[in-house]
């Protein structure tokens, strides 16, 4: 299976018939359909790691202020119990929860209802542990690269740029909107990602005002760094929703696959 990085962007996504929604759903359609996803939200941030590891995730809206519409959507996919274990077992020496509590948060439904519209899909969910170094996220996406072979589609859901409080809302909708700082990162993150020399993007907080700006928090950026650790030495890298908006935001996403 290819692996996926999907900016997720404004929960609006997920009531709106844009761009970036119509490329999630043709993404699927160009990909063979998986025996399950395990997917990594940035919404899904824990002390310790968890992975879901229920028969029936609840659809978990969370997020406020937004349009009724928005509260009502649900997203039926069942989980499943044995592939949380099976991460579990996987992700050993860590200790890994099997959770009861989570569901499936926006950073996945507001996506999969494009990708898989009939939910016919079981979902896995494995949180953030926000204790753990961007170096360790990276080095434990690798004991999960076993699934992609199982036919197990691994996405991680988040977005590259990601600095809410600079987010110019009247431009949300103006494709390639953005701040001179977010050019120049954007340019400068594309890179990293595209020559496979992650340094940069693992050191991140060390990279300058820039780095600072696009990552002011870890959250959204992590989910990229777990699809990066990922990767195979020959995989192929396919940039796609390359584009920034509301000035501080990018939607950039990746597929990765075998060449
Ligand atoms: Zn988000």
């Amino acid at each position: 299976m290819p692996i996926l990085f999907i900016g997720h962007g404004s929960p609006m996504n997920a009531i709106e018939d844009n761009i970036f929604t119509k490329n999630f759903s043709n993404m699927a359609s160009k990909i063979d359909r998986p025996k399950a996803i395990l997917c990594i939200s940035a919404h899904w941030v824990t002390k310790g790691l968890k992975v879901t590891a229920m028969d029936k995730p609840r659809t978990i809206h969370d997020f406020y202020g937004f349009p009724e519409d928005l509260y009502q959507i649900d997203y039926p996919a069942n989980g499943d119990i044995n592939l949380a274990k099976e991460i579990r077992k996987s992700l050993s020496p860590y200790d890994v929860k099997l959770d009861k509590d989570w569901g499936l948060d926006h950073g996945t439904w507001s996506i999969l209802k494009y990708m898989y519209p009939d939910a016919l899909i079981p979902v896995v969910q494995l949180s953030l542990d926000y204790s753990m170094k961007t170096q360790e996220h990276f080095d434990l996406a690798k004991k999960l690269s076993h699934l992609r072979s199982e036919g197990i589609l691994i996405i991680g859901s988040g977005n590259i740029i990601h600095n809410l409080s600079e987010v110019d809302f009247n431009n949300m909708d103006t494709l390639n909107y953005s701040f001179d700082w977010a050019k120049r990162i954007h340019k400068t993150l594309n890179m990293s990602i595209l020559s496979g020399d992650y340094k940069k993007l693992i050191n991140y907080d060390k990279e300058g005002e820039d780095f600072m700006l696009a990552i002011p928090t870890p959250e959204h950026f992590w989910p990229l760094i777990y699809i990066l650790g990922l990767k195979e030495v020959d995989d192929i890298i396919e940039l796609w929703n390359d584009t920034l908006v509301g000035g501080s935001l990018s939607m950039t996403a990746l597929k990765i696959y075998e060449n």
